[in-house]
This record gives structure tokens, C-alpha cells and sequence, in this order.
């Protein structure tokens, strides 16, 4: 790499200074996705003509940041999402972390922030959890929320490779993203607005692709629409949901189901759900894997779906279900998108899902909370 010569992030360095103070732990009904802390945070300073500094869990609170720092004007800022699960033997753990660790140094090397030893960082990541773990509540469906974010900190109006940075962890105990079950969302084939472009940065998780999207969101609300169905191009090829990656599932003519989902083409975030859904459908389609209650065979595809494919199957009767997928709420089920001033209707069942999302989703779920032993699952 090139910081070779400078030091990397070293676990074994961690300083840790606990609050004298602890909060206490709210009640489960009172958690709103995302606005409560656990009461340490993780903090790993970085400097050009040192690398990696002393990592620190310190008591959550305020950054001091000079107002000229780069992260506030540029956007010098990616971030990742990941879930502490407690899991049915009582352990705290991860799901496939390592994923987000690859995803992290993409995005820092994509806005020429510094790179760092994603193992080193994930160990500190655990200590953070297992110091904090109190917070993660054990009901079902409920997990801890883990934001590491990195910042670019140079103080200077110039825009360039910042000189400093700084890589921060902090906590937030989540409920399960649909309390009362599935339900289903009704999005807004979005034309008007693009989410990412060919060459642009929709496949890094920086902060820039998404202050963009939350007016969009809103004006899809103003129609009635819970979120954007990104389309692009002439064709409307669909792209992703909200912040989520999109599968597509069609009825072929052997009856067979085909699950789709766009490519990896530099317009798509590769999410960790969306690998892992790949993943197991494979593992169905090659027999390997019997998904739980799909009898039907599978047919996985990567591939391009544009509008014109999803209302012709709709019409034809061919369009089986629509998801999106994302740590936050796993899978979430479409039932309808407005596109040129008509809905499309999406088949769903009577538990909000379809065949597939549903053995997907079992599946998944089984595996991130123990309840289904796999190596995805990673003890903390
Ligand atoms: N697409 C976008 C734009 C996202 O922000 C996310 C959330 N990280 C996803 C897809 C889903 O990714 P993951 O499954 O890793 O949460």
C-alpha cells in the first residue's frame, strides 16, 4: 500500500477511558431507528506524516473540529452500516463484517481518504461492542446499529488529499425495522432525479450520493410514494430503492422463477444483503441449498431490468414480487410503483412477501441471530 512506511492501525495501542457516567438504557418501545447512542464511541486520529494514531473508546459525545476542516465544505466523509446481533446461544455477533471493511477502504480510497488494515480496525470495532454490549437489546428483531464513519480533517479552504482525518465508531440500539410485521411500500419510478451515473460514485457509500436523495425522497412523499425506484437512461433501467439494492422475481415458462438483480456496473452500491441473497439463491439454484419452504427451482441473473421489461411481466402476469434489501431492514417487499402516471401493481401475499423473499428472509434471519449455524455469523 502506498502507506507502507507509516504506521497502520495498531488494536493493540487502544487506549480506553470509560464514562463516569453511564446513561441509562432506554426502553425498548421508545427507540426510534437511529437517534439513541451507546455511551462510548471509538475515535483513530490520522496524519499524513504518521499514519494511524493511538485508538481511543472514549465516553460518546461532541467532535471539536475546526469550521474551515475539508469534511464540512467537501464532503470528505463514507461511512458503513453493520448490526451487532445477540444471538440465540447468547453471544454477541457480527454478520459477514469483513464485507464492510472492504467496502470502507473502497470508499476511502475513492475520495482519496487513507486506507487502513481492516482486521486491526474490526477488532477495536468488537471491543467497542463488547464494552457497550449491555446496550444491545435481546428481544427479537432487535440488534445494535454499528456507524463507523472517517472524515477528512485538514483545516484549509484548499480541496486536495486531506493531511489529517479522523475514523470514528458509534453505536445505536435498533428495534426490528417492521414491529408489526411486513409492509409493503409503494415506490416512485423516479426519472426526473438520478441517483448515480456510469463513472460517478454510486458504488462507494461516501456521504455525497446522499444528501442528493433526500429531497427526491420527499417530493416521491408528496405523491404518495414511500420511496425513489432509481431509473436510469433512456431505457429506465432499474437501478436501486431508496437506500437499498432491488431484486426482481419473473415467472418463466417452465415455471421455474428467475431472481434478478442489476449488476455490479458502477452504479450500484454492492450491499452485504445483496451478496448474501445471491448467495443462497445460488445455493438453491445448484441444489446445495434447499431454501426454507421454496419448492419452485431457481434461476439467478445479474443483469439489466428496465421499466418497459416490469410492466410487460406485470400485464403478462410474469412478475412474481419485487424487494429491496439492506441492513436496516433486510428485505422490504414493493407493491406498487408510479411510473409515467400509472401504477404498476407488484403481487404480494398475504404476509406482506413472496416466495422468495420469504425463504430468503428466513434464511437470512436464521443465520444472522444463530438460530441457522454459518460462518457468515461472527462471534465478537
Ligand atoms: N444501496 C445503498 C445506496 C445503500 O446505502 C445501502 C445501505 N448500505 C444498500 C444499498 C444496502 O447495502 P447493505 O446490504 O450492505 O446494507
Amino acid at each position: 500500500s502506498t502507506q507502507s512506511s507509516l504506521s497502520d492501525i495498531e488494536p493493540s495501542e487502544l487506549q480506553i477511558r470509560e464514562t463516569p457516567q453511564p446513561k441509562k438504557i432506554p426502553s425498548l418501545d421508545t427507540l426510534k431507528f437511529g437517534h439513541t447512542f451507546t455511551d462510548h464511541m471509538l475515535t483513530v486520529p490520522w496524519t499524513q506524516s504518521a499514519g494511524w494514531g493511538t485508538p481511543e473508546i472514549i465516553p460518546y459525545g461532541p467532535l471539536s473540529l475546526d469550521p474551515s476542516s475539508t469534511v464540512l465544505h467537501y464532503a470528505q466523509c463514507l461511512f458503513e452500516g453493520m448490526k451487532a446481533y445477540r444471538d440465540v446461544n447468547g453471544r454477541v455477533t457480527l454478520f459477514r463484517p469483513e464485507l464492510n471493511m472492504a467496502r470502507m477502504n473502497r470508499s476511502a480510497q475513492r475520495i482519496a481518504l487513507p486506507t487502513f488494515n481492516g482486521e486491526a480496525f474490526l477488532e477495536l470495532i468488537k471491543q467497542l461492542i463488547r464494552l457497550d454490549k449491555e446496550w444491545i437489546p435481546q428481544e427479537k428483531g432487535h440488534s445494535l446499529y454499528i456507524r463507523p464513519v472517517l472524515i477528512g480533517t485538514q483545516n484549509t479552504i484548499g480541496i486536495s488529499p486531506p493531511d489529517s482525518a479522523l475514523l470514528y465508531v458509534i453505536c445505536s440500539p435498533v428495534g426490528p425495522y417492521y414491529p408489526d410485521g411486513f409492509k409493503p411500500v409503494a415506490l416512485h419510478g423516479t426519472t426526473e432525479f438520478v441517483r448515480a451515473t456510469p463513472g460517478g460514485t454510486g458504488a462507494y457509500k461516501i456521504g455525497a450520493n446522499y444528501a442528493p436523495g433526500v429531497y427526491p425522497q420527499k417530493q416521491a412523499a408528496q405523491l404518495g410514494y414511500v420511496q425513489n425506484l432509481w431509473l436510469y437512461g433512456p431505457e429506465h433501467y432499474l437501478t436501486e430503492v431508496g437506500t437499498m439494492n432491488l431484486f426482481v422475481v419473473f415467472k418463466r415458462d417452465d415455471g421455474s422463477l428467475e431472481l434478478v438483480t442489476p449488476p455490479l456496473d458502477g452504479m450500484i452500491l454492492p450491499g452485504v444483503t445483496r451478496d448474501s441473497v445471491l448467495s443462497l439463491a445460488r445455493s438453491h439454484a445448484s441444489g446445495e441449498l434447499r431454501l426454507p419452504g421454496l419448492t419452485s427451482n431457481l434461476v439467478v441473473s445479474e443483469r439489466s431490468v428496465t421499466m418497459k421489461d416490469v410492466r410487460e411481466a406485470a400485464q403478462a402476469g410474469r412478475l412474481v414480487e419485487m424487494f429491496g434489501t439492506g441492513t436496516a431492514a433486510i428485505i422490504s417487499p414493493v407493491d406498487k410503483i408510479g411510473y409515467e402516471g400509472q401504477d404498476v401493481t407488484i403481487p404480494v401475499e398475504a404476509d406482506g412477501m413472496g416466495p422468495v423473499s420469504r425463504a430468503v428472509w428466513t434464511e437470512l434471519v436464521g443465520r444472522q441471530t444463530g438460530a441457522i449455524p454459518s460462518d457468515w455469523s461472527v462471534v465478537v
